[in-house]
């Protein structure tokens, strides 16, 4: 983990920084009270009292400040620190002109500061000017804390190894034997609940921790697939060797070092490479074309295969079906709810099917839950399911089960 989350506790009156100090840090108070003040000639004047939910000395995040107050403690108070390192890349990443409004912005909140706690002797002021609280409710606002929080949370979680890759069976819909898995995250918190990748994963995605999550995940899977392929009978089942889909999100596409972490990880547990999918969503291709094609272009010349998740989501364009060089196609859930109950679904799910057939494209239904779904898909054609009617998500020990029960 490169990226230290560090909480602070400070006791009643205790000094978090004086007027003057040079500040590296903000700091989103979590509970407690604290109390932003400067010194003048005539004694100290408060200017805010910020609670839970506030954000203060931020200006530090935007590069070598002094404080333009003191900050201190009024009653017990943790807070959650937001170092450079924490948002440096994010911020060195954005555009100078962004930068440049940032920090106005906050200066100009700086010099409100200034103007309440004036030099007129008046009494301690809190105004709604000096504190984040006026943007508490405001759902931009909380949505930030928010994220700001399941980023620090997931990082620790990274640091503790509590993210876990759970495995979902791939099979053939006229045996039902297994043919692979998808690699599905779970969160196991330090009290054994388990949290589901969409509580986490749009957080890890929109910041640099999904670098070092996406190479976690391809190590991971590919050692967990070794011991898959070790535990099961190839004689039972007639494909080539158990294959493990692996998700890629589109801020991987950036990643300089995916390519040499998935041959690294095929070399090291001697898979071979076709044994390892990585699954794209459509949209991600879509609105990365380019980016998309390159790390296509890529993966192919390593010899895994490439998938399209979440097929007929992206409002397909299905130009790109002949223009991109991808292996198979994943038929999105949402076309199988809607095919049992119209017959227009179920011709959408005909026609995809006949499409990946004559592209010579593995195809997927995702989403079987009824025999009555996994029949309907085997009946127009298609040869592969997944979905909870053939089983859920689950630890590696239980996906060795099911592969050791198939081969009896
Ligand atoms: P996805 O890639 O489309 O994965 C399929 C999701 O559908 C999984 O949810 C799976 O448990 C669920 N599912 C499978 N069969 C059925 C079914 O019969 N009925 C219903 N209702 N649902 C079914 P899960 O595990 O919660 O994952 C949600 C999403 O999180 C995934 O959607 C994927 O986009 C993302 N995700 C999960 N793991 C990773 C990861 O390692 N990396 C990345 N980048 N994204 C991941
Ligand atoms: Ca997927
Ligand atoms: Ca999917």
């Amino acid at each position: 983990m490169n990226q230290a989350v560090v909480q602070r506790l400070l006791q009643r009156g205790d000094l978090l920084f004086a007027e003057g100090d040079a500040g590296h840090e903000a700091y989103l108070i979590e509970s407690g009270a604290i109390e932003i003040f400067v010194d003048r000639d005539n004694g100290q004047r408060v200017l805010a009292r910020l609670g839970a939910d506030d954000l203060f000395g931020e200006l530090a995040l935007l590069g070598e400040q002094t404080r333009s107050a003191g900050a201190r403690a009024v009653e017990v108070t943790r807070l959650t620190v937001i170092t450079r390192d924490t948002l440096g890349e994010q911020l060195d990443r954005a555009s100078p002109l962004l930068r440049h409004l940032l920090r106005v912005t906050l200066a100009r909140y700086r010099d409100n500061l200034r103007l309440v706690g004036g030099a007129d002797g008046s009494a301690p002021i809190a105004s709604p000017h000096t504190s984040t609280s006026a943007l508490r409710g405001n759902a931009d606002h909380d949505l930030t804390i928010r994220h700001l929080r399941v980023e620090r949370d997931v990082a620790e979680a990274m640091r503790r190894d509590e993210l876990e890759l759970f495995y979902q069976p791939i099979v053939r819909l006229d045996s039902g034997s297994i043919i692979g898995f998808e690699a599905l995250a779970r969160w196991r918190r330090a009290d054994g609940t388990l949290v589901p990748p969409n509580d986490f994963i749009w957080v890890v995605e929109d910041s640099t921790l999904i670098f070092e999550f996406g190479r976690w995940a391809l190590k991971q899977a590919a050692r967990d697939l070794r011991v898959l392929q070790l535990a099961y009978h190839p004689s039972q089942v007639d494909d080539d060797a158990l294959f493990c889909s692996v998700n890629l999100s589109v801020r991987q596409f950036g990643d300089p070092e995916l390519v040499p972490v998935i041959q690294a990880a095929i070399d090291a547990n001697g898979l071979q490479a076709g044994q390892l999918r990585l699954e794209i969503t459509e949209s991600a291709v879509l609105n990365n074309l380019r980016a998309a094609l390159d790390l296509i272009d890529r993966c192919r010349a390593l010899g895994c295969r490439i998938v399209v998740d979440d097929f007929g989501t992206g409002y397909s364009a299905l130009w790109y079906l002949h223009r991109l060089p991808v292996d198979g196609l994943k038929l999105d859930r949402s076309f199988l709810k809607d095919s049992t109950g119209s017959d227009r679904g179920l011709r959408i799910v005909r026609a995809i099917g006949r499409l990946a057939a004559d592209l010579e494209m593995y195809a997927v239904a995702e989403g079987i839950e009824t025999p009555e779904q996994a029949a309907l898909c085997h009946d127009i054609g298609l040869h592969f399911g997944q979905g909870f009617f053939f089983g859920k998500a689950v630890p590696l020990q239980e996906a060795i089960a099911l592969l050791q029960r198939q081969s009896k």
